[in-house]
């Protein structure tokens, strides 16, 4: 029998009519003919929930203890779906990530799968069971439980699917993946399919549909992603390798993330071991910067600027009182109300004109960006959040996304 690996996410689990219709889904599913293991999230916002309960007991809560809390929602859906399952005369076995075998680092809140000892799950499909498992979490080689990252169910899901050799569907609350977040530009357009390689830009460019690690793990392992509306009636969208001529559109996608500040540092001493010295500590201190940018030398001074995430900000404050102790004259202005805009497409490996396009763009509607970077085929902008609106509809526009 042909093995498929479902994912369901928060909404589509949100409430006990939920999961009796994901049950209900699965039993047909089951009865075309399929294995199924089928991954879930924490109910609705359970896991949001959870985590405001931590932070009403301590400021900075133990990361370990974090997981082992956060670890409860997922493990709380594959219980009742199983129970739903069974309820309606069909064999079921609910799974927490540990005994699904999933192996990861011991990075607490954020680790990453090593291995899973898959035999656990198909020894289960062998008793023609239909296999829940907790998404989202794992166990650590000490043998603490350990969680992926926000939207990691994602990533248990196409992991599976790798080790399972089989496609991988994820079902949620929108109809596929569209050019833009259908939530920011309504008029937005559903894709058909989209490569590994531009979903990659677009999930780690701020498109949460789908999390950045699954879709690394996909492409690594070349599993068929599906990703489409949990009720399952409407076709949704695959993400596979494409190659440019199958893509005729330059741009397919446009995301906007506001989750970056900028630093500009002023009044640099230009020479490169001063340069060195601030991306040296950065790196240091886990900075993790995204756009650079510098001004040609004047007087033998520049002005450099970064983005690097918001939730850094505490470590940056740190950084900058340490530099002017070391570098007097340099003046900081770290900038929040900033939105990364970027477009991405593989039809830009080939066709050129893009950026010329989004200039026009920006000029005719009098918006003002301050970094450009560019990938082989990604190109980014950060502008003030104010004009974040106007530049998504008229880019999209632009674009036809
Ligand atoms: P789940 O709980 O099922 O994992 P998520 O909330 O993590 O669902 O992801 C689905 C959401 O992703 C959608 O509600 C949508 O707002 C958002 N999203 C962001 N960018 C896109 C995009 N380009 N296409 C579709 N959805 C997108
Ligand atoms: N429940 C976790 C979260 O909300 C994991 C997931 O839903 O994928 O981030
Ligand atoms: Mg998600």
């Amino acid at each position: 029998m042909s093995i498929v690996v479902q994912k369901y996410g928060g909404t589509s689990v949100a409430s006990i009519d939920k999961i009796k219709s994901v049950a209900k889904k699965l039993i047909k599913r089951k009865e075309s003919g399929y294995d199924l293991v089928v991954v879930v999230s924490a109910m609705g916002k359970t896991t949001d929930t959870l985590i405001e309960m931590a932070k009403k007991i301590s400021d900075n809560p133990s990361k370990r203890e974090l997981d082992m809390l956060l670890s409860t929602g997922e493990q709380m859906t594959s219980s009742l779906l199983a129970m739903a399952l069974k309820d309606m005369g069909y064999d079921a076995i609910a799974l927490t990530g540990f005994q699904a075998g999933i192996k990861t680092e011991d990075k607490h809140t954020k680790a990453s799968i090593l291995d899973i000892e898959i035999k656990k799950v198909r020894h289960h499909l062998k008793e023609d069971k239909i296999v829940i498992i907790a998404g989202f979490q794992g166990i650590d080689e000490n043998g603490d439980i350990t969680t992926l990252g926000r939207g990691g169910s994602d990533t248990t899901a196409v992991a599976l699917a790798a080790k399972l050799d089989c496609p991988c569907e994820i079902y949620t609350d929108v109809e596929g993946i569209y050019g833009v977040d259908p939530r920011i530009y309504p008029n937005a357009k559903k894709l058909d399919y989209i490569s590994y390689d531009e979903m990659l830009e677009m999930a780690s460019l701020g498109a949460k549909v789908i999390e950045t690690r699954a879709v690394e793990l996909g492409s690594k392992y070349q599993v068929p992603i599906y990703i489409a509306l949990n009720t399952g009636l409407v076709t949704g969208t695959y993400i596979k390798e494409l190659n440019e001529s199958m893509e005729k559109k330059v741009v397919t996608g446009l995301t906007a993330s506001d989750d970056d500040l900028m630093v500009t540092i002023n009044n640099v001493l230009y020479n490169t071991k001063n340069i060195c010295y601030i991306f040296n500590r950065l790196g240091e201190m886990d900075i993790n910067i995204d756009m650079i940018s510098q001004t040609a030398p004047i007087h033998g001074y520049v002005n450099i600027s970064f983005t690097a995430p918001k939730e850094s900000k505490d470590l940056i404050i740190d950084l900058v009182q340490e530099l002017k102790r070391k570098m007097r004259e340099i003046k900081v202005d770290i900038q929040e109300d900033i939105t990364k805009i970027s477009v991405v497409g593989l039809g830009m490996r080939t066709q050129s004109g893009v950026a010329a396009r989004l200039f026009k763009v920006f000029a005719d509607n009098d918006i003002h960006f301050k970094q450009v970077t560019t990938s082989e085929i990604r190109i980014s902008y950060t502008i003030n959040t104010t004009d974040k609106e106007k530049a998504i509809v008229k880019i999209a526009e632009e674009f036809n996304m």
